[in-house]
C-alpha cells in the first residue's frame, strides 16, 4: 500500500495494517488519533506505528515489526526500554502503594540525587511534567521579582504554557503555525520573543525593557528546533544581562538535564569560569533556576524546577508564591526516576556519547555520498540532521530545511528498521542499550535512506 504524504513523498512502503486499524479507532475518539501532536506523522505522512512493546533499543509495533528506537520517548529512555533495575524499583514502590497525599521518603531521595548532581541547585520542587516545571518556574520568577515580562527565544520549546506558546518550536515548527488559537493576546503580551544566539538583540531588549523583565527562559542547548547549541559567549551574555537588570535566568534542561552528562548541559558548559564584569570575579555559568523532566522520570511523569535557595524560599508553603500538585512526588514515579539516575553512570554517558557520534557521522557520510545538502546540529549526545547546507544558529536558519527530503529519508529508515523522530525539527535520542546489533541496523539503513532523500530533493 503506497500512500502519498502531504509533502508529496511516497510513504508507507511497508503495509502496517494493525497500526492502521488502531489509528482509525484512535481517530474516532482522540483528536488527530494521538495524545501529543508529533506522534501523528503529519510532517512525514503515512501511518504512525503503534508500539506494542519495547525492550532495550528496540520498539515492536502492533504488526510485530521490530525497529531500532531513536526517539527514546523523546529523551527519558537513556538506559533503554525496560531496564531491569528500574523495573524492580517500580514494582517495589508499587507494592507499597501508588500515591499517598502525604510526604514520603522517595521524594527526598530523588531531590537529594538532583541536588547532588547539579552544583547550583540548592532546592527543588517535584512536579509531574516539564510543562508544569516551566510554568511554575516563571510564576516563581515573577513573584520573586515583582515584574511581569518573560523573555524567550524563537524556536525554543518549554512545554505548552500559554505565555510561552509564542513562536514555539516543537510541533508548531513542523506545522508552521505562527501562534495557536486559545492563547489570548493578554497572556502572550508580557512575553518577549527574541532570536536565539543573538547577543545584540538581547542587549537591545534589556536596554529598553530591563526594569520590567522578570526572567529569561532558554533551552540550555536548544533541542526543539532541531539541535542548536548556544554559541560561545551566549550563556555568559544571558547571565550578564539578567544579573545587571535584576532579572532571573531560567535554564530549561527538561531535555538536556541528566542526558548530556551527570549534570546535563550545565555539566558540559556551566562549570567553565568566566568574568561577567559584575565585580564578582570569575564565576561558573550558573543560572538562577533550572527546569528538569524527561530523563529524571525514567519514563514516568515526574519533573522538577529548582535553584537558588533564596528564590525557592518564595514558594508555598515557605513563601507566598502558590504551587501544588495531587500527584507531585508520586512514589512510583519518584522510584523510577531515582533508579534511572542511579544507573546513569560515567560508563552510561560514555556509551551514549559513542553511539551518538557513530550514528551522526555515518548519517552525514551517507548524505554526503548522495550529494544531499545537510548540516549536523550537535550538543553532547543530542544531535539532529538539518536538511540544509545553511549554518544553523537559530530558528530562521533551521527553517531553511527541505522537509520533503527528510520525509523520504524518514520513511526509508522506517522501512529499513529504524524509527527516527517523525519531524526534521527534533533531536535523535540514543541510549546506553544501543548495542552493536542495533547500531549496525542503523548503519545499514542510512545509505538506502540517503538515496531516497536524494531522489526526493526539492520535491
Ligand atoms: C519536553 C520539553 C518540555 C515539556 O515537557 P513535558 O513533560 O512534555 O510537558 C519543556 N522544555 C523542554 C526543553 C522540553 O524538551
Amino acid at each position: 500500500m503506497t500512500a502519498t504524504s502531504s509533502t508529496g513523498v511516497p510513504s508507507d512502503l511497508t503495509p502496517a495494517p494493525a497500526s492502521q486499524a488502531l489509528f482509525d479507532r484512535a481517530s474516532a475518539v482522540l483528536p488527530g488519533g494521538v495524545n501529543s501532536p508529533v506522534r501523528a506523522f503529519r510532517a512525514v505522512g503515512g501511518t504512525p506505528r503503534f508500539t506494542a512493546s519495547a525492550s532495550g533499543p528496540w520498539l515492536t509495533d502492533a504488526d510485530g515489526v521490530r525497529r531500532v528506537d531513536l526517539i527514546g520517548s523523546w529523551g527519558p529512555m537513556i538506559l533503554g526500554h525496560g531496564h531491569p533495575a528500574v523495573r524492580e524499583a517500580v514494582v517495589a514502590a508499587a507494592e507499597k502503594g501508588f500515591s499517598f497525599g502525604t510526604p514520603s521518603e522517595g521524594e527526598v531521595l530523588l531531590a537529594e540525587e538532583l541536588v547532588a548532581r547539579v552544583e547550583p541547585l540548592e532546592k527543588v520542587r517535584l512536579v509531574s511534567s516539564g510543562t508544569e516545571a516551566t510554568m511554575s518556574a516563571i510564576r516563581l520568577a515573577r513573584g520573586f521579582t515583582g515584574r511581569p515580562v518573560v523573555v524567550k527565544f524563537a524556536g525554543c520549546y518549554h512545554g505548552h504554557v500559554d505565555a510561552l506558546l509564542a513562536s514555539a518550536g516543537s510541533g508548531l515548527a513542523t506545522f508552521a503555525l505562527p501562534d495557536t488559537p486559545g492563547v489570548t493576546p493578554e497572556s502572550a503580551a508580557e512575553t518577549l520573543v527574541l532570536p536565539f544566539n543573538d547577543v545584540p538583540a538581547l542587549e537591545q531588549a534589556f536596554a529598553v525593557h530591563g526594569d520590567r523583565i522578570a526572567c529569561v527562559i532558554t533551552e540550555a542547548a536548544a533541542g526543539n528546533m532541531g539541535v542548536v547549541p548556544p554559541a560561545p559567549g551566549w550563556t555568559a551574555a544571558l547571565l550578564r544581562e539578567t544579573r545587571r537588570a535584576g532579572a532571573l535566568l531560567i535554564s530549561d534542561e527538561v531535555m538536556t538535564g541528566f542526558r548530556l552528562s551527570r549534570a546535563g548541559w550545565f555539566g558540559l558548559e556551566g562549570r567553565q569560569r568566566v568574568d561577567l564584569g559584575d565585580g564578582a570575579g570569575e564565576q561558573a555559568l550558573a543560572p538562577d533556576l533550572f527546569t528538569f523532566g524527561k530523563v529524571m522520570g525514567g519514563g514516568f511523569p515526574v519533573a522538577a524546577f529548582g535553584g537558588r535557595a533564596d528564590v525557592m524560599a518564595h514558594l508555598a508553603p515557605a513563601g507566598p508564591v502558590y504551587q501544588a500538585g495531587t500527584l507531585s512526588g508520586n512514589p512510583v514515579a519518584s522510584a523510577a526516576g531515582l533508579a534511572t539516575l542511579q544507573h546513569c553512570t560515567d560508563e552510561v554517558y560514555a556509551r551514549v556519547d559513542a553511539v551518538a557520534a557513530t550514528i551522526r557521522d555515518a548519517a552525514s557520510a551517507a548524505l554526503a555520498a548522495e550529494g544531499v545538502p545537510h548540516t549536523l546540529g550537535v550538543a553532547g549526545s543530542m544531535f539532529s540532521v538539518f536538511f540544509t547546507d545553511v549554518d544553523v544558529v537559530d530558528y530562521d536558519t533551521a527553517r531553511t530545511q527541505d522537509a520533503g527530503a527528510f520525509a523520504a529519508f524518514f520513511h526509508a529508515m522506517l522501512d529499513a528498521g529504524v524509527h527516527l523522530p517523525p519531524s526534521c525539527y527534533e533531536s535523535w535520542f540514543c541510549s546506553a542499550s544501543h548495542d552493536d546489533d542495533a547500531v549496525n541496523v542503523v548503519l545499514e539503513a542510512l545509505p538506502v535512506a540517503a538515496r531516497a532523500a536524494a531522489a526526493a530533493q526539492g520535491g
